[in-house]
């Protein structure tokens, strides 16, 4: 039985690990049971998963996260939480799991697909996002942006109610289904309504032919983590080029302010994930 939930969850990741969907060692899928949950290893791609290379977690373990007594200090309470999180791999299997590995546990459903997918974040990294969202997805959780990690894991629980699909704002999106069809039909639900936004607005999905600058201001984190990449870096600018355009369709491009940039620059998760991509 797990052996199947593996080998369907290995099936999603290849599906979902294109470039429309993530860059690097972006975006991350999980299954699970009442008490086991499979997640992806921090820093690896989706498409290259397999079912043994899932980090195996205790789930009763991992929730001693929600309710553990945390530093005040964000330098100390991720460390803490990298601690906690460490504590509930089981089985001897390799690899760091996903730093969001608690949203995919947090969430219902069997499957849970997290990507960064760029039709997506014209909307999550627009102005209008949040009313946007609400108006076309009103079954949706919109979440503000918030340092990922912690904190981030910490406000979906607060708010989550049975929602199996969440956007999340400068970020991407993470989609809970019990079967693998229910995933690919709620993917297929949002993409349809987000091409149907663009077209009406008179804005094509690919990136326009001209110069796709060398830096461009960040509208996720990921967009930082990968930006001085040599390979993925000039990947994430156009990325970055398209996004701003297809943005324009919800009031415009919103970029990550100063005060979260500093939170991305000086976390060492991020540092740890960056160099796990060749
Ligand atoms: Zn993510």
């Amino acid at each position: 039985m797990n052996s199947d939930l593996l080998n369907t969850i290995t099936t999603l990741s290849h599906e979902f690990g294109t470039p429309d969907f993530v860059k690097g060692g972006g975006g991350n899928t999980s299954c699970k049971t009442s008490t086991t949950l499979w997640v992806k290893p921090s820093g690896t791609t989706l498409a290259g998963l397999t079912p043994a290379k899932f980090v195996t977690l205790d789930r009763a373990k991992l929730a001693q996260l929600y309710t553990a007594a945390m530093p005040a200090d964000t330098q100390a309470r991720e460390a803490r939480v990298k601690d906690l999180m460490a504590a509930a791999v089981t089985g001897g299997s390799g690899g760091r799991p996903s730093v969001e590995a608690p949203l995919h546990d947090i969430m219902p459903g069997t499957y849970v697909v997290h990507t960064h997918s760029t039709l997506v974040n014209g909307l999550t990294c627009a102005r209008n996002g949040a009313p946007t969202c609400a108006r076309l997805f009103p079954t949706a959780l919109w979440i503000p942006y918030i340092d990922p990690g912690f904190t981030l894991c910490m406000e979906v629980r607060r708010r989550i109610r049975n929602h199996r699909l969440i956007l999340l704002e400068n970020h991407g999106i993470f989609v809970a289904g019990d079967s693998a069809d229910e995933i690919r039909a709620t993917y297929r639900c949002v993409l349809d309504a987000l091409r149907s936004e663009y077209a009406q607005a008179g804005i094509p999905t690919q990136l326009k032919p001209g110069p796709i600058p060398n830096e461009t201001d960040p509208v996720s984190p990921d967009h930082m983590v990968y930006a001085k990449h040599p390979k993925l870096g000039p990947e994430m600018a156009a990325d970055c080029v398209l996004i701003r355009q297809l943005a324009a369709a919800f009031g415009g491009i919103q970029l990550l302010d100063a005060r979260a940039q500093k939170f991305i620059r000086e976390w060492e998760v991020e540092a740890y994930r960056s160099k796990q991509v060749a």
